[in-house]
């Protein structure tokens, strides 16, 4: 497969949608230069956004330990030191938010298009996601906030965290027909290698 016809998952969260930012989102991906080549709105059900969180059978594992870091770097304490539980309680959570409201699910394609839509997204917590970035821009959330209230961090929109992730996860949300495979124009100009028929 050419690297330009990679593929990666996005998700404007009720969060997102509710705050009118599902434009600002797209907005960013299309400037870069990634391609929307699938795009809906549909209200998830729980089994759903279980599953979507547990096709990485680490998951659990690793979400629990980042959020144990996100803490101890602050020099704070987590809530827990076992990262099963943390993540237990975060998945019980995750069902209800991302199942309250419309959402909508995109597929991205072009150049290591899961890279790039991870840098432009930002870390997990708002709190500490670089500037310039989605959830570094237009949220505020904390851990810390987000534990306290027994809810998941408001973070607007999931991207794939890894290449891996993100061929199961478009597999998951989208059917293949309705992954539309099309040209823009603007794809010459990004990697053509002789750019010509510009000047007449
Ligand atoms: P990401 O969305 O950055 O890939 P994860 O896969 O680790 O992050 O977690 C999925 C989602 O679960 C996050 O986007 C966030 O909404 C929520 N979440 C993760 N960790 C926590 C936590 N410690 N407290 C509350 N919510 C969390
Ligand atoms: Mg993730």
């Amino acid at each position: 497969m050419h690297p330009n016809k990679e593929r990666t998952l996005v998700l404007v969260k009720p969060d997102g949608v509710q705050r009118g930012l599902i434009g600002e989102v797209t907005s960013r991906f299309e400037r870069v230069g990634l391609k929307l080549v699938a795009m809906k709105m549909m209200v998830a059900d729980a089994d759903h956004i279980e599953k979507h969180y547990t096709l990485d059978p680490e998951w659990r594992r690793i979400t629990g330990e980042k959020t144990i870091k996100g803490y101890l770097d602050k020099g704070q304490t987590p809530p827990s030191t076992d990262p099963f539980e943390i993540t237990g309680k975060i998945l019980t959570n995750l069902k209800r938010f991302m199942t309250i409201g419309p959402i909508i699910a995109m597929v991205w394609e072009g150049a290591h298009a899961q890279k790039i839509v991870k840098k432009l997204t930002g870390g997990t917590e708002p709190l500490s996601s670089d500037v310039g970035t989605i959830r570094g821009d237009y949220v505020l959330d904390s851990y810390r906030m987000s534990d306290q209230e027994g809810r998941v961090i408001r973070n607007i929109v999931h991207c794939s965290g890894s290449e891996k992730e993100a061929e199961e996860e478009v597999k998951h949300w989208f059917k293949p027909d309705e992954i539309i495979n099309y040209r823009l124009v603007q794809e010459q100009i990004l990697s053509d290698v002789n750019l010509d028929g510009i000047l007449e």
